[in-house]
């Protein structure tokens, strides 16, 4: 079952792409993708254009 994730600026949901069909939590915190040493991925927001970084805390 994959998540529904909301974009963390405009609230609309996501378009999944295959990494994001997972269970783990999704980190989108601005702060914690600058100390984190996990891959760092983005996914562009169909809905405000935005693109959004993200990585996967697992
Ligand atoms: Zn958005």
């Amino acid at each position: 079952m994959a998540q529904k994730i909301q974009c963390p600026i405009c609230k609309a949901i996501l378009i999944a792409n295959e990494d994001l069909v997972i269970d783990d939590k999704i980190e989108f915190d601005y702060e914690k993708i600058k100390e984190t040493d996990k891959e760092v991925k983005i996914i562009k927001c169909h809905n405000c254009k935005r693109r959004i970084k993200y990585y996967i805390d697992r």
